[in-house]
């Protein structure tokens, strides 16, 4: 791995603005995706340490919280500052880490940024409120603070926006966080705590803890302490960390599965639904949880859509994502490659047609040919589960009654898409989804101003936007009476 800036690269903890190592020395390894070459060791830490660093968190909470919001602005906006000054070392980190083609890997710390850059303006404005009061010797004023200390789970699927995209809301908010990492993607975790020290972060206010998610992620949740988690990753997981919230009381988000539905309709521009779902079926080789997991189309213009996407996703390049040509990466390991196998075998055995694609790539290792399956159904496991790759399943509808049923039938809702020109149309389908995010005649709906969550199994709150800081604020109703 070529980068320029080595203080980057850190294979230790951060707590308390310091670089440790697990008190019984066990480390954990990290491996390259794309060749299974040994990238680093990050600290298995002990549940004590999880706890010492909850324990610092909370000794920073006060000062940070009390420090004028522009003056957490400003240290925010130089954070931002420096990831963007860092670009291409965080991609680089972030590519052999993850996977992901070193172009998208670019993108991803400009958007992972853009978080940074947004809450420092909003850092600014936690208004409060006024209400008439009931009766004339009162007054009702409404404030908001600082939530308190934050846990942050985060998956290695965007390994920096995740990260960016909770904490920047909760520093700005005046809230310590506790970051705990994928094991698959540690470094970019922890380069991002490199950077939030120079940009001034006090000690304690910015921490990642590294090491066994279950042992890290008792502590966190069992904690009195923690105020408030923030997760994203699996359904499973999230539901685990809600029971074990539970007992505490604390506040939660969480951005968990996906199964989103692509509807097709006839009077579509076909060009555009083409590249929509490219954009958002093959982005990270099919691993986001906003990705196209069903792609419907009506019956009149079927062939022609699946001629054309066929084609389309035979020009994709596979390859290592670290070489510049690269558009579709590896999986991040071997359950994720298993796992859409047992997808696409058990489509075909059900009856679904290979257009392209379909098996391991030449490449070997973890690499996955992409992939157009025709005359999906119901019926077949791709159809209900979160395939997590490379392969894009087509469904055939008639009218747009049952696209609409189609869609909703699944415990998830977290974005759907469809592409349209009947304003009618737009309105109806799009009142009628059972989800948190439509890109309507739009593949990329990911942005810092506008806010990102589920509805259904898929969460709870949201992420980015005007609305992003709330989660991490509490509302206290001052009551001025005998005024
Ligand atoms: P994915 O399927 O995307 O890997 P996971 O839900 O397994 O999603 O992982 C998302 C994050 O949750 C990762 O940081 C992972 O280490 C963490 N995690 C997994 N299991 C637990 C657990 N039992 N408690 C706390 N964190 C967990």
């Amino acid at each position: 791995m070529h980068i320029e800036n080595r203080k980057l690269f850190k294979q230790h903890a951060f707590i308390n603005g310091q670089w440790v190592d697990s008190t019984d020395h066990q480390r954990l390894a990290v491996y390259n995706p794309a060749n299974n070459e040994l990238i680093g060791h990050v600290p298995l830490l002990t549940a004590k340490q999880t706890q010492d660093a909850i324990l610092c968190a909370q000794s920073a909470w006060e000062k940070w919280q009390k420090r004028p919001a522009k003056d957490r602005s400003s240290i925010l906006r130089k954070w931002f500052e420096l990831i963007i000054d860092n670009q291409e070392d965080l991609a680089t980190i972030m590519t052999t880490e993850q996977g992901k083609p070193i172009n998208e890997a670019r993108g991803e710390i400009l958007y992972g940024a853009s978080f940074v850059e947004w809450f420092a303006e909003e850092a600014k404005r936690v208004y409060g409120d006024t209400i008439p009061a009931p009766s004339n010797d009162k007054r009702i004023i409404v404030i908001k603070q600082a939530i308190g200390v934050v846990a942050a789970i985060t998956p290695w699927n965007f390994p920096n926006a995740m990260i960016t995209r909770k904490c920047a809301p909760a520093l700005a908010a005046g809230c310590p966080v506790i970051i705990k990492p994928a094991s698959e993607t540690p470094f970019s975790a922890l380069a991002l705590a490199e950077l939030a020290d120079q940009a001034g972060i006090p000690p304690g206010v910015f921490n990642v803890v590294t090491g066994q998610a279950s042992t890290i992620g008792e502590e966190l949740t069992s904690s009195p302490i923690v105020r408030k988690l923030s997760f994203t990753g699996s359904t499973e997981v999230g539901k685990t960390l809600m029971r074990q919230c539970a007992d505490t009381i604390k506040k939660i988000s969480l951005e968990l599965g996906g199964n989103a539905p692509f509807i097709v309709f006839d009077d579509a521009d076909l060009d555009a639904a083409i590249e929509g779902v490219m954009a958002s079926k093959f982005r990270n080789t099919g691993q986001t949880c906003i990705c196209a997991n069903r792609i419907f189309v009506q019956d009149s213009i079927y062939d022609e859509f699946a001629e054309k996407l066929t084609a389309t996703v035979r020009q994709l390049t596979v390859a290592n994502g670290i070489e510049p040509t690269a558009e579709q990466g590896p999986l991040i390991n071997t359950a994720a490659l298993d796992k859409v196998k047992e997808h696409v075998d058990n489509a075909v055995q059900l009856g679904a047609s290979v257009l392209t694609g379909g098996a391991s790539h030449e490449l070997g290792g973890l690499f996955f040919q992409p992939t157009v399956l025709s005359n999906v159904s119901p019926a077949m496991k791709i159809t209900h589960e979160e395939t997590f790759g490379p392969v894009a399943p087509l469904y055939r509808f008639t009218t747009d009654q049952q696209a609409i049923e189609l869609a909703n039938d699944t415990p998830f809702g977290l974005a759907a898409y469809f592409y349209s020109q009947n304003i009618k149309r737009v309105w109806q389908v799009a009142e009628s989804l059972e989800v948190g995010i439509i890109g309507i005649n739009a593949g990329i709906i990911s942005s810092e101003v506008a806010p990102f969550g589920g509805v259904k199994e898929s969460g709870i709150g949201r992420e980015g936007s005007k609305y992003g800081i709330d989660e991490f604020v509490e509302i206290k109703y001052l009551c001025l009476g005998n005024m």
